[in-house]
């Protein structure tokens, strides 16, 4: 495959940025094709749909089922400004179909669940909200080949029994519980291994798989068991990137690469038996961990890791995401490991086991 990430600055689409993207967010955008409505969220806000292409072969993409799971999104929008600026012959080849943001509401409260507190991706069966109805009737217009779910996973995956985090995750979701190896399946292995060789070079040894578990509620097992290749991408975090910014060019490359690859047919040559040696997801990560804290809790003194998290929150007044530490657990922690470390070994300092823990760690480690 003959692909142009090299122009990336020039086809980055850079009035997108940050965590927080939203309809308004998208709505300003004038660099892609205009959308129309396919249908209202459950509080009313517009689901936008926009097509780009004309060609045969019939790709639904959808983004944001998890409001706050935005970098996909970014990643999305300049894949398609790839291929509408950059690399333009592929266009009578594919139709993409897209809602780049299934959950508003949750995407402008920036939650993950939708606007009555559901998880869209645990409503497949049931269709008991209006935004899993206008994903499930767009699917049953358009009869899609393939179809690409994306999402943006936790700062606490990392790759396999590796301190490396997982930048990207993807799955060939099962569709039934003995994980048979349909062709639809298959062929999603082929794509996802298309992707990871193709970027392997790039982000080498930090992509990943999730377990296929198969769950008839999650939107992918659902499509897949209809024996539609369906794709789970996932972005995830890397050192500092807290926009994850970065992990959003290469979510961008690995979209642009299935992509192609499916109309190009590339992945055809590819044995799907590679997808296996993709490693498995692990959850070692927190975002800071500190070893071997000195813990005074008035009757004995010992030494302790403790790992923090950072809770997103939404600042209102500057329509910017804010990351609250908090302490997530504290313990031996065996295999555990932290965006940012510090070792408090050679530290002297006694930390009291109070309200106040919290705080007077960070204030050791700034
Ligand atoms: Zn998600």
């Amino acid at each position: 495959m003959e692909l142009k990430f090299d122009k990336y600055n020039e086809f980055r689409i850079k009035s997108l940025f940050g965590r927080y993207i939203t309809n308004e967010s998208i709505l300003q955008l004038t660099e892609i094709p205009p959308y129309s409505e396919a249908g209202k969220s459950s509080n009313n806000l517009p689901i936008y749909y926009l097509k780009l292409g004309s060609g045969p072969i019939k790709i639904l993409i959808w983004s944001q089922m998890h409001g706050n799971e935005s970098t996909s999104t970014k990643a999305l929008f300049d894949a398609l400004s790839y291929f509408l600026h950059i690399d333009k012959k592929h266009l009578s080849d594919f139709t993409l179909h897209i809602i780049p943001i299934l959950n508003p509401d949750g995407a402008l409260l920036y939650t993950r669940e939708n606007f009555n507190k559901i998880d869209l991706n645990r409503d497949a069966s049931s269709l008991s909200q209006n935004e899993s109805v206008v994903l499930r009737d767009l699917y049953d217009k358009i009869k899609p080949h393939y179809c690409f779910n994306l999402h943006d996973q936790r700062s606490i995956y990392s790759v396999a029994d590796t301190n490396k985090p997982s930048v990207l995750s993807f799955l060939s979701p099962a569709s039934d519980t003995n994980k048979s190896e349909t062709n639809s399946r298959i062929t999603s292995m082929k794509v996802i291994s298309s992707i990871n060789k193709e970027l392997s070079s790039l982000i080498k040894g930090h992509m990943s798989r999730y377990k296929d578990d198969y769950n008839p509620n999650c939107v992918g097992d659902t499509f897949q068991s209809l024996n539609t290749p369906t794709l789970l991408f996932e972005s995830g975090h890397f050192d500092n990137d807290y926009n994850r910014e970065n992990t959003r060019k290469y979510m961008c490359f690995a979209l642009i690469t299935a992509i192609t690859s499916i109309t190009t047919n590339e992945y055809k040559k590819i044995d799907y038996s590679d997808y296996y040696k993709i490693p498995e997801n692990t959850t070692y990560l927190s975002d800071i961990f500190l070893r071997n804290v000195l813990i005074n809790t008035g009757i004995k003194e010992y030494r302790t890791n403790i790992s923090i998290m950072y809770k997103e929150v939404l600042d209102i007044s500057s329509n910017k995401i804010k990351l609250e530490p908090f302490i997530d657990k504290k313990g031996l922690l065996k295999n555990m490991f932290g965006h940012f470390e510090i070792d408090f070994t050679n530290n002297d300092g006694i930390f009291k086991n109070d309200d106040n823990l919290l705080n007077n760690l960070l204030k050791n480690i700034n």
